[in-house]
């Protein structure tokens, strides 16, 4: 279950207890790969089919259908056909994966419900009390912020708040606006495939690296590597890659310390014409959503 600390707005500082161990949210699940594989972090999340000496992590159990046995903590099997299906194929959808999700209450599960912001909320519903609820086809909602803003504030409203939400795929510009909506966990994912594709981050851009001048990052990679390291090695991009997720969740969370959450947000919606829109729609639209979590002066 997560402990909620402090809010800043729907934000949410807090401690999720997984395996014993106590880890600090908001935050990112690192996705293991080969090229991440001895990178240390607070938490993983993993295939079921691969073995892994890691703690604590998360399974994530795939596809409906495949048979993965259900055994370490994890996120269920869903059903899902993807973002942009017919209405029937998508509360099929949600359907089967609620089924499968009633045989085991322990553990996570999928949100599923395509672009339908009323069924994704009646699958959160059915759900509410789950430690860890998924949001399906995050790195798709990402691109159609109207979609993504409906669908996660619906979700986080209709679900217990001691739920741990996870919205996978996720760009790092959009960190701080889906911590502003209450979204606890994101994932390596993006950085990772930015890194396949020879993409260096930084908080706020993607560059591609083979045209870089200079590396304006002061991590372990950067100090020790010069650009062409850098592209003739993918642990070390990735390395990099992740090293700047890190830095923006300890950014989330230490701003949400001192008060200076918003601020963060606003800043950062500035370098991305998504985040932006996401902000703006929350301004404009989620009034409520917003004002419910905003302590009234005394
Ligand atoms: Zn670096």
């Amino acid at each position: 279950m997560l402990e909620i600390l402090a809010h800043s707005g729907p934000a949410r500082l807090g401690v999720w207890h997984l395996e014993d161990k106590k880890i600090p949210t908001p935050n990112f699940l690192l996705n293991i790969t080969s090229s991440t594989s001895r990178l240390k972090h607070e938490v993983y999340i993993t295939p079921y089919w691969m073995r892994t000496s890691k703690a604590p992590v998360v399974v994530h159990y795939g596809t409906l259908g495949v048979g993965a046995k259900i055994r370490r903590f994890g996120i269920l099997p869903s059903a899902g056909f993807g973002l942009d299906i017919h209405r029937e194929l998508a509360e099929l959808g949600v359907e089967k994966t609620l089924a499968l999700a009633e045989q085991f209450p322990e553990h996570g599960a999928i949100i599923e419900g395509g672009k339908y912001p009323e069924l994704r909320e009646r699958a959160a519903r059915k759900l509410a009390s789950r430690r860890l609820l998924c949001i399906a086809n995050g790195a798709k909602l990402c691109q159609r912020p109207r979609l993504l803003v409906e669908v996660v504030t619906r979700v986080r409203e209709a679900v217990s708040p001691n739920t741990v939400l996870y919205l996978p795929g996720a760009p790092l510009a959009l960190f701080p606006v889906l911590a502003y909506m209450g979204v606890d966990l994101l994932d390596a994912s993006y950085a990772i495939s930015s890194a396949l594709r020879g993409f260096y981050l930084t908080p706020y851009e993607s560059y591609p690296l083979d045209r870089m001048k200079e590396l304006p990052c002061t991590c372990e990679v950067c100090i020790a590597n010069d650009k062409e390291r850098l592209q003739n090695s993918l642990p070390l991009l990735v390395k990099h890659n992740i090293a700047m997720l890190r830095g923006v969740m300890a950014d989330i969370r230490e701003s949400m310390r001192t008060g200076k959450f918003i601020k963060l947000v606003e800043m950062s919606a500035n370098a991305s014409t998504q985040a932006k829109a996401a902000l703006r729609i929350l301004y404009r639209e989620k009034y409520e959503f917003l004002e419910k979590y905003t302590p009234m002066a005394p």
